[in-house]
């Protein structure tokens, strides 16, 4: 598969050339001054900082050891990752506030010059962090119901005071902010109030609100919704897509959460795009345990180099098995990922094509058991 790819060059040249998918990174002469520089088809890295977390969600999956993310390897990792055409970096964790070296990693990716957007569970955040976060490209905060059922199911009393207290700091701010929710068992009947008790607090400044399902392993089949229960939940986020309109909050995935809510609902799919799965060459996951070009397929490049690793004959492989849909599908709309992604993913749909039944335990990334909330993984952060 190929695609034209825009180029440019420190000599100021710039360009496209035909670039073949299927080898996700190379290297090319410049037309104009011969400099060889990088050419990929990679935009977006997804770091996650570490898998501790001062929450014990009982919807979280992480390995029930957890390491932190070394602070010089990871600045130098975002290096890299500019070099080779990345635009967008996402923070996420476990909870990216745990990690003590975050506010140089921040300073780094911001001198970068790249799109910084972070994900985070609200609880750690401080009045005199806002200048810093006012420089993210956008900042997601989850939010899973009311007080009483947020705290049941992020496991911690007086989470949801401590989270809307940042939501409450945020509004006064100029934070580009959003909230997403895990839509299961616990909370589906209070979506809309979540959404309307947010939307006082951020008026005009809420910017985005995103709904996704549990993500559906065997452990956690016991928090999906039944089909009355969905039915519960879509009639609320109807309602949900109108009032966002009044204070302009963009509803994320609005065409998966309404039009193809039954596809979106179906957890026992996994589907892959019908002309086949080009994330493995836009995107890459970045954790302690090295870098993943679908997080789904859970096979690490362990090189310390991105560059590397992205050279390697184990990426291409990964590469691949996107490109020729041998890889094992995603779970539906666990995340929706991009318009391209859902495009080629209804067409699948529409064509029943490229679609695996049945809930499966996805490969695990991690040397370590995957677990919920353990001792070895949860750590206690005063807020
Ligand atoms: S325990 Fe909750 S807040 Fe922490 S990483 Fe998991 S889902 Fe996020
Ligand atoms: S599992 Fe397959 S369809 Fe899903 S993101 Fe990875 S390569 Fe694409």
């Amino acid at each position: 598969m190929f695609k034209q790819i825009e180029t440019s060059c420190s000599c100021g040249a710039t360009g496209t050339v035909n670039k073949n998918l299927e080898i996700p990174l190379e290297k090319m002469a410049c037309t104009s001054c011969g400099k060889e520089n990088y050419v990929s088809n990679y935009y977006k890295m997804d770091i996650a900082l570490s898998e501790f977390c001062n929450l014990k969600c009982q919807m979280c999956r992480r390995p029930s050891y957890a390491v932190f993310m070394d602070k010089d390897w990871c600045k130098s990792v975002m290096t890299e990752a500019a070099a080779i055409g990345i635009k967008v970096i996402s923070f996420s964790g476990g909870e990216p506030f745990v990690h003590k070296g975050i506010w140089e990693i921040l300073d780094h990716a911001f001198s970068l010059g790249l799109k910084i957007q972070l994900v985070t569970n609200g609880t750690l955040l401080r009045k005199e962090h806002i200048p810093v976060l006012e420089k993210l490209d956008c900042c997601t905060v989850s939010l899973d119901g009311m007080r009483d059922n947020h705290d049941k199911i992020r496991g911690k009393k007086g989470s949801w005071d401590r989270t809307i207290k940042t939501l409450e700091m945020y509004a006064e701010s100029n934070i580009q902010w959003g909230t997403n929710t895990v839509i299961q068992k616990d909370n589906f009947t209070e979506i809309k109030e979540l959404f309307n008790h947010i939307q006082k607090i951020g008026g005009n400044k809420y910017s985005y609100c995103g709904f996704s399902n549990v993500e559906l392993v065997p452990e956690t089949l016991h928090l999906a919704l039944n089909k009355d229960e969905e039915k519960v939940a879509y009639e609320q986020l109807l309602a949900i897509k109108e009032d966002a309109q009044k204070t302009h909050t963009w509803f994320n995935d609005d065409i998966l959460l309404t039009k193809y809510f039954q596809r979106f609902a179906d957890k026992n799919t996994r589907v892959r795009p019908h002309g086949g799965c080009t994330l493995p060459t836009r995107f890459i996951g970045f954790s302690a345990h090295g870098f993943y070009p679908c997080w789904h397929i859970g096979k690490a490049l362990k090189q310390k180099s991105l560059i590397e690793a992205l050279m390697s004959p184990e990426a291409k492989e990964i590469v691949s098995s996107g490109l020729c849909k041998t890889c094992v599908g995603c779970n539906t709309f666990n995340y929706s990922w991009d318009e391209e992604w859902v495009n080629g993913v209804m067409k699948s749909f529409d064509t029943n094509e490229n679609i695996s039944y049945g809930v499966v335990a996805l490969p695990n990334p991690f040397e370590e058991e995957l677990s919920g909330a353990t001792s070895g993984n949860t750590i206690d952060v005063e807020w």
